[in-house]
């Protein structure tokens, strides 16, 4: 195979003593230097965006910039009988478009009902070596007022918010190699996501339960596999609103097809996806923390499935339910040290963990609804393209007015390309 000669020339060393040391722009000068950057992009690098390179240096490592991602609002929805503007954070078109439809058309109906199973997060301790792991567990259990106290020392503030240590679980696994020890500790972090927390309890607890069993601990950590921490929404859409049985009954197919086949749930569940993870990127909660515990809630029962269902009620109209782990926080991790985070908190108003994971619920929903509904009738594409053609006219360098003349003759030439969408223009310019 040939290596070009332009391969070659951007080799880069990784390896950069220091880096940790520098401001965000000398970082950002290194980069510079060290893959040729050009001019411009250094300079939309260089600036602060919404987010200031003070703060950004403080948040996470080797910090040299920071992405802007658009934030839009979610209008018509309405949850528990309070209507609310929802900011979500997303790079995907139609996302957005998507939850303001679906939520249109259950508004009449009542909007969104939610609930949550409470703020429980669960952190696992690893424990090997032990020739007789039953009687270990019953060790363990024995201690669980002691448990209970090492938990709650560790974060007095939690226990005078009414949270702290709340169950105990010891399971044994069989591992490859031999059995496993698994404590669960069971602990209400109220308004955090309650990583930090967890983790710090469970650590704490680590060299007691080595002592009392005599084994070896390794472990210690969270689950993400929240499935104490479930946020619940259901939604009804008469048939006047979603247009008629042939519709209705299109979604609950397309629906009853992602409860059997994973291949389709993966996608379904992206869809829902789409619309919690803008918000919790919005909230600057850990999106990959929600992910996790979807996923592997949607895998429970040992077969991948849709988290949402779909059912016909005793009036026709359609009923769509969806549940899963909401680890989210309005303290801890970046929450509160993001500024556009406390402005998107603000935004909807929430006072509580448990408020905003309902929100994110109900907007999972409706974008769940939203997809259903689109490839049930006329086709994800005709939403999509619209508003990918805005992109594409944009990539061949269509500015002011000529973007939206653009995008429009593509949607309507059904050619939403690049090459399409550059002749256009240039025609489009030639018309004067
Ligand atoms: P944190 O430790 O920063 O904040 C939680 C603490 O805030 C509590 O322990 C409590 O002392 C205090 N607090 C103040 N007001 C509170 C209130 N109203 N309710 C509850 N607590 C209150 O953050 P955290 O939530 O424990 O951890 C979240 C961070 O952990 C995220 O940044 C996440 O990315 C990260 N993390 C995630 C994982 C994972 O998901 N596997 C693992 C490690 C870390």
């Amino acid at each position: 195979m040939h290596h070009g000669d332009d391969l070659m020339s951007n080799t880069v060393n990784s390896r950069i003593s220091g880096f940790h040391k520098m401001t965000p722009a000398e970082r950002l000068a290194t980069v510079q230097r060290a893959v040729g950057l050009d001019g411009a992009s250094v300079e939309q690098l260089g600036k602060p965006g919404s987010l200031d390179l003070h703060t950004a240096d403080h948040m996470i490592e080797n910090v040299i910039s920071s992405i802007s991602i658009p934030i839009g609002i979610a209008t018509n929805v309405k949850v528990d009988g309070r209507d609310v503007l929802v900011p979500m954070a997303t790079e995907e078109s139609s996302v957005v478009a998507a939850v303001c439809n679906s939520a249109r058309q259950c508004y009449d109906s009542g909007g969104f009902i939610t609930s949550m199973s409470g703020t429980l997060m669960i952190a696992q301790i690893q424990l090997v070596g032990v020739s007789d792991p039953k009687a270990a567990r019953i060790r363990i259990l024995e201690q669980r007022d002691k448990i209970e106290e090492v938990c709650n020392g560790c974060d007095p503030m939690l226990v005078r918010l009414g949270g702290g240590f709340r169950d105990l679980e010891v399971r044994v696994i069989e591992a490859e190699g031999g059995p496993m020890v698994i404590t669960h500790i069971i602990v209400d972090t109220r308004d955090a996501m309650g990583a930090n927390t967890v983790n710090t309890m469970a650590e704490r607890l680590a060299p007691s339960i080595a002592e009392w069993t005599g084994g070896k601990v390794y472990l210690r950590i969270l689950s993400n596999l929240a499935d104490r921490r479930l946020a619940r929404a259901r939604a009804t859409w008469t048939l006047d609103a979603i247009g008629g049985e042939a519709v209705r009954d299109g979604m609950i197919s397309a629906y009853r097809f992602a409860a059997a086949d994973p291949y389709r749930a993966a996608t379904h569940n992206k869809g829902i996806m789409n619309g919690v993870s803008a918000i919790v990127l919005a909230t600057g909660n850990d999106t990959r923390a929600v992910e996790a515990g979807a996923h592997s809630f949607a895998a429970r029962s040992g077969r991948y499935t849709s988290l949402s269902t779909y059912e016909v009620d005793a009036d026709g109209s359609l009923v769509g339910t969806l549940e899963m782990p909401m680890p989210v926080g309005l303290v801890g991790g970046a929450t509160k040290v993001h500024p556009s985070a406390q402005a998107a908190l603000k935004i909807m108003g929430v006072a509580t963990a448990s408020e905003l994971a309902r929100i994110i619920a109900a907007v999972g929903l409706a974008q769940n609804f939203g997809a259903l509904k689109a490839l049930a009738t006329v086709g994800i594409q005709q939403g999509h393209m619209a508003l990918h053609a805005h992109n594409v006219a944009m990539v061949v360098g269509a500015v002011g007015d000529e973007v939206q003349r653009l995008a429009k003759i593509l949607v309507e030439k059904r050619q939403v390309r690049q090459d399409v969408a550059a002749e256009e223009l240039a025609r489009l310019r030639g018309e004067g």
